[in-house]
């Protein structure tokens, strides 16, 4: 196995059990690893760190498999891993109320770069990384093993790919998709989506939690949801009694869809205004108008992947909470959310408090909201905390 050999003092991390190796941190390497062969890392005295996958075209050079010397990186070790990763989602019972949800999470999970989805009888794929990459038919062979199931399909077409120089990949990955149009239930509700062109894995498993929170608290009320995708906050909402629905999203097809899921799940196709449009427009467009809501969801997309951006991405958020605070009417609740990884918590809550003052509004928090706990955070690895919400009230 080759070795790759850190600089002086980089070893910090690792001991930490943090499992990502950054270029700037690589001393040299001995040896001639392919992309995604596991090398052994060591410290600049020769000191035994992990064992990793390596990403030669990355600027995070090599994700941790294993900080064990003694563990083989091999079928096996797959095996256990995988095993792990399904028993947590079986203590966490979510296959009881919901037919769609994450089996494996990543670094989460001990998996760097692999992400799987179940979706009712299909799992779907996603490779990230260079290690996952050369793993990756060993890997379905061991999840159609251990779920028992015969479909996969790969949707490895996410952008962060690219950073790894692999390619887009989607397709059936083993056994056979005849329509990747599929159904879902999630809490008692049905829903259509589409796993071939649908965002990220098909849908948003991550807001299941947080949508039963909007349900909940919807009764009576007018609801605007923003960002809506296919109306998973919408259908939420109008199961827990909301009086009317907004829902606005760019994407025609997603609020086709959305279209679709109202009338699966037998509520009026009346009781939803579907708006396909800017959300940063619509908003001024309703302030204009003097439009106003009991409630107001917004759910966007991540607008800072990396701290980088996250000056412009903070004037975003900025933007849309304040516009969403002056069309509240009294009483009414705001649920607002960030998946920005640049944007950590305590910067999100100071976005939005300053929003809430610039629009002359008093609010309070009742509630933090995070991602559901099929997207699990490892304790040494806090970067797979990425879904922050706020439940606010106004006075
Ligand atoms: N709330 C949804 C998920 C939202 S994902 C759920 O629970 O399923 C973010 C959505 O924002 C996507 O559907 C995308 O099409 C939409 N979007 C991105 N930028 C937008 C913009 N500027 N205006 C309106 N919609 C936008």
């Amino acid at each position: 196995m080759a070795d790759l050999v850190l600089k002086p003092g980089r070893e910090k991390s690792l001991l930490r059990k943090h499992p990502w190796i950054f270029s700037g941190a690589v001393h040299h390497v001995d040896g001639n690893p392919a992309s995604g062969e596991t090398v052994n890392l060591l410290s600049f005295k020769g000191d035994f760190l992990a064992q990793a996958a390596y990403s030669p075209h990355s600027q995070i050079r090599a994700r941790a498999w294993t900080f064990d010397p003694d563990e083989s990186i091999n079928v096996n070790f797959f095996h256990q891993r995988i095993q792990n990763a399904i028993a947590a989602r079986r203590v966490l019972n979510v296959a009881q109320t919901s037919g769609a949800y994450r089996l494996i999470y990543a670094e989460s999970d001990g998996l760097p770069g692999l992400i799987v989805d179940r979706y009712g009888d299909v799992l779907v794929l996603q490779s990230l990384t260079a290690g996952s990459e050369f793993w990756k038919e060993t890997l379905a062979d061991i999840l159609l093993e251990e779920t028992g199931l015969d479909t996969i399909y790969e949707r490895s077409d996410a952008d962060v790919r690219a950073l790894e120089g692999l390619q887009p990949v989607v397709g059936v990955l083993r056994g056979t998709l005849p329509d990747s149009r599929i159904t879902i239930h999630e809490n008692g509700l049905q829903f259509n989506l589409n796993l071939e062109s649908g965002h990220k894995t098909g849908f948003y498993l991550d807001q299941r939690r947080n949508r039963l929170c909007v349900r909940e608290l919807a009764k009576d009320r007018d609801v605007l949801d923003c960002f809506c995708y296919t109306g998973g906050f919408t259908l939420n909402a109008l199961a827990g009694g909301a009086k009317s629905v907004v829902a606005v999203d760019s994407s025609a097809e997603a609020l086709s869809l959305g279209r679709e899921n109202v009338a699966l799940n037998g509520e009026q196709a009346e009781s939803v205004e579907w708006c396909e449009g800017d959300v940063f427009k619509v908003l001024r467009k309703f302030r204009d108008e003097d439009r106003s809501f009991d409630m107001i969801v917004l759910d966007p997309p991540k607008f800072a992947p990396t701290a980088a951006q996250a000056k412009k991405a903070s004037r975003g958020y900025k933007d849309i909470n304040l516009l969403a605070f002056k069309l509240l009417r009294p009483g009414g609740i705001l649920v607002t959310f960030s998946c920005s990884g640049g944007i950590d918590a305590a910067l999100f809550q100071k976005i939005v408090a300053s929003a809430a003052l610039d629009a002359d509004v008093d609010a309070q928090i009742v509630e933090h909201l995070s991602q559901a706990a099929d997207h699990p955070v490892a304790l040494n690895f806090p970067e797979g905390a990425y879904l922050k919400g706020l439940l606010c009230l106004r006075k």
